[in-house]
């Protein structure tokens, strides 16, 4: 009887852990983690640094543009040709309005606490025709303009599934897949990291088996900056190691991530 009860047991126990190593996320070809490069802003330094860059590795960007942005005016044909060649142009508003109690730079008339949730999401439609104008793609997603998300008082990350396959925000890199929510994902804000420190960050999510989504701004040069050296380093590195690291731009992720959460 004893026998019996211990190898019930025992039984029990290898059912459980099948069950948990079946339950485990699992990403594309055996692959440890998935990093994924976004720049915030629509700035000159993305189309003159970044971009260069992540083709030299075959890597794909997503670029949160803002709608204000001066080089999506100026260079509009660049930003075209990119989306042509596999980067994402993502929503990163019209106006980049923020929580002017947080960030003091914000002017008045941009300040999320004096904004509806009518009007930032009216803001956010109009910013998804602007891209559409530029890419002509219909699904988009979203970085949310320092990582906020509350407009007039109300917490809009809900609002916003209709319009985008998924929206990055900031947080430490997930201890699991279980529960991760696609509409306000972790990131990094990367400025003035070394080398070291960018590779440390995608070996943190390659350790936990999740993710670890770039946030940066300027590359090579300007505020929020990553050095043109520290940003290739990074990327040669995860290009060297790509049998650990998937990669793909931010839409592609979250759709995999989706899909995945599904099963
Ligand atoms: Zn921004």
């Amino acid at each position: 009887m004893q026998t019996t009860v211990k190898l019930l047991a025992l039984f029990l126990m290898i059912l459980i852990f099948a069950n948990e190593t079946d339950a485990q996320f699992k990403w594309p070809n055996g692959k440890k983690a998935a990093v994924v490069f976004t720049y915030d802003d629509g700035l000159d330094c993305h189309l003159d640094v970044a971009v260069p860059q992540l083709d030299e590795f075959g890597f794909k960007g997503t670029f949160f543009c803002t709608g204000s942005s001066q080089s999506l005016y100026n260079r509009t044909e660049e930003w075209r040709e990119i989306a042509k060649n596999g980067h994402e142009l993502g929503n990163h508003t019209l106006f980049h309005p923020c929580d002017g109690n947080i960030h003091d730079w914000i002017k008045p008339e941009y300040d999320l606490n004096s904004y509806t949730l009518e009007q930032i999401l009216a803001e956010l439609k109009t910013a998804n025709t602007l891209l559409k104008a530029i890419d002509g793609k219909t699904e988009r997603t979203f970085g949310y303009t320092c990582s906020n998300f509350i407009a007039g008082g109300e917490d809009f990350s809900d609002d916003i599934e209709e319009l985008f396959v998924g929206a990055r925000c900031d947080a430490p890199i997930p201890e699991t897949m279980d529960g991760y929510n696609v509409y306000k994902t972790p990131s990094k804000g990367v400025q003035n990291f070394t080398s070291e420190e960018l590779i440390a960050y995608a070996n943190e999510a390659k350790d936990k088996g999740t993710i670890a989504i770039f946030m940066f701004h300027s590359v090579g040069g300007g505020y929020l900056n990553v050095g043109a050296e520290e940003h290739r380093a990074l990327l040669k590195y995860i290009e060297e190691n790509k049998d650990d690291f998937f990669t793909g731009t931010f839409m592609e992720t979250m759709k995999y991530i989706k899909e995945k959460l599904k099963d």
